[in-house]
């Protein structure tokens, strides 16, 4: 039903409640509390329901935002989940993470003069609602009886899986980890991505038929080849990009230097606050470096916080406009009192015992645009300086993991690791074997991936025919 009343024209977002700072850092809750009906609703009014939405636009897997909306602003909430979930399968995931206002925010019409319509809170309230009121609906599923294997349990795979299964197809799930969902359950922190909340969404896929097989790592417990042997005429690769890169830079090899993959991995998945009842000692110092501003360092930076580390410092070469975290992670890192240090460059970690004593940093200045079309730090000659420090997070990009490229003779990768596949069916060099996510773009988001899965599965039912 489209909504009829006069739209709220206030210019602000309806605030959305959160844990205080001084609380919330100390513990591992979730930071935003979630808007009640009364909040949806007012906030539902702010849309224009513009004819031409260019949110959609905006959206990798395009939700029809304005339908779901108008909605919501009549209370039909249920009816809003099954409009969004008609496109995306992990809502409650996607109204958290997103980076909504470089996407469907950043499109929204009244984004022009004042806050736009806050879509990624309107989605999240309407997974949530649906979770502890709606009722599971399994779809009819009419079995066309061929295989397809899915590598990876993340976001892409997941989606892939998700969407065959819809379609008749029997699909497996090969997972590296002992716990499936990919970053969102080893990397997302808990405070700002319940793990609850991501076995929900993978169990609404589970139970569209999809088997899913942990601890087998493809490429080493079987390969590609081998799973072709084995009959399934279509694999899907969506093994994401979990290879830490570091700056090679003097010290990285002390104790106390962590990748934030591994630092975060310890904590959320192998439960390291926890030794010695958990096997996963880590060492958290009165002071913790984290260098790197993306979400990752952010996340890696405000998990430290929450172990006990007193001081938590952000070191990054470029200056704030440039961090490539989401805008409100950066906010919330620093209510929550990260220190960040940004024009600011670590050149050497210094050792003492083998142990992280303190880092050498280097001043840093902006200079001309790069390729990448961010301005290039310069450093300033003779303005170095120390930060004593006993823990060191390197949180400065990942790329593909090379086991399945080493392993599948005739898949083509870019040279720095991602699998090259045709942009519109996904399918790579090798014949019935797609790919997609950071294995193909390198890091990127959690809906690109998804978006990727999606136009894979598109293409796998194309091709094999299959109703
Ligand atoms: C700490 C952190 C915070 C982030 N925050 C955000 C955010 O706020 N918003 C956002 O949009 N994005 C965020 N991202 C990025 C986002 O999570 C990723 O872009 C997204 O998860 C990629 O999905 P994927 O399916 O391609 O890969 P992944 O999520 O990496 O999943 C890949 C899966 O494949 C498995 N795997 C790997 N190799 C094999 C193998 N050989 N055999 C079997 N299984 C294998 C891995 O164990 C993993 O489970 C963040 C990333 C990190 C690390």
């Amino acid at each position: 039903m489209a909504a009829t009343r006069k739209p709220n024209m206030a210019a602000e977002k309806v605030k959305m409640p959160e844990q205080e700072p001084d609380v919330r850092n100390k513990n591992f809750k979730e930071v935003a509390l979630g808007y009640t009906k009364e909040m949806a609703i007012e906030e539902a009014t702010r849309c224009l329901n513009c004819k031409k939405p260019f949110c959609v636009d905006g959206c990798p897997v395009n939700v029809p935002i304005p339908r779901f909306i108008a909605e919501v602003v009549e209370g039909n909430f249920e009816e809003a989940y099954k409009i969004i979930t008609e496109e995306n399968a992990l809502p409650a995931i996607c109204g958290r993470v997103c980076p909504q206002e470089s996407q469907c925010e950043g499109k929204c019409i009244r984004g022009r003069k004042s806050e736009p319509v806050g879509i990624g809170r309107l989605e999240r309230f309407v997974a949530d609602y649906h979770r502890e009121h709606g009722q599971v609906i399994k779809p009819e599923i009419v079995r066309n009886g061929k295989k397809v294997a899915v590598v990876g349990s993340g976001p892409s795979g997941i989606t892939c899986a998700g969407e065959l299964a819809k379609r008749g197809y029997e699909v497996t799930v090969f997972e590296a980890l002992h716990k499936t969902g990919g970053v969102l359950s080893y990397g997302i922190p808990e405070f700002r991505l319940p793990k609850a909340l991501v076995q929900q969404e993978i169990d609404t896929v589970a139970d569209l038929g999809v088997d899913f097989q942990t601890n087998v790592v493809v490429g080493q417990s079987i390969t590609i080849d081998e799973l072709q042997e084995e009959g399934y005429e279509a694999i899907f690769v969506g093994s994401g990009a979990g290879l830490p890169r570091f700056q090679g830079i003097p010290g990285e090899n002390l104790n106390g230097v962590y990748s934030a993959n591994e630092f975060l991995t310890r904590v959320n998945l192998m439960k390291a606050y926890m030794f010695p009842d958990r096997p996963t000692p880590i060492k958290i110092t009165e002071t913790v470096c984290v260098v790197g501003a993306g979400n990752v360092a952010m996340d890696a930076a405000r998990t430290a916080k929450r172990l006990g580390a007193k001081n938590v410092y952000i070191v990054y070469r470029r200056s704030r406009e440039e961090a490539p975290a989401r805008a409100e992670e950066v906010h919330h890192a620093e209510e929550e009192g990260i220190i960040f240090k940004f024009l600011n460059n670590p050149i050497a970690i210094n050792g003492e015992d083998g142990w992280v004593k303190s880092i050498t940093v280097q001043e840093m200045t902006l200079g001309e645009p790069d390729a990448s079309g961010r301005r290039r730090p310069i450093p300033v000659e003779g303005s170095t300086w120390d930060i004593e420090t006993g823990t060191f997070i390197v949180a400065i990009g990942q790329s593909p993991n090379p086991l399945i490229r080493n392993t599948t003779p005739g898949l083509d990768t870019q040279r720095w690791g991602g699998i090259i596949v045709d942009e519109e069916t996904m399918e790579s060099s090798r014949p019935g074997v797609y790919a997609g996510g950071d294995a193909v773009t390198g890091a990127a988001t959690v809906i690109l991936a998804m978006g990727a899965g999606k136009a894979a599965a598109k293409a796998i039912d194309e091709k094999l025919g299959g109703k």
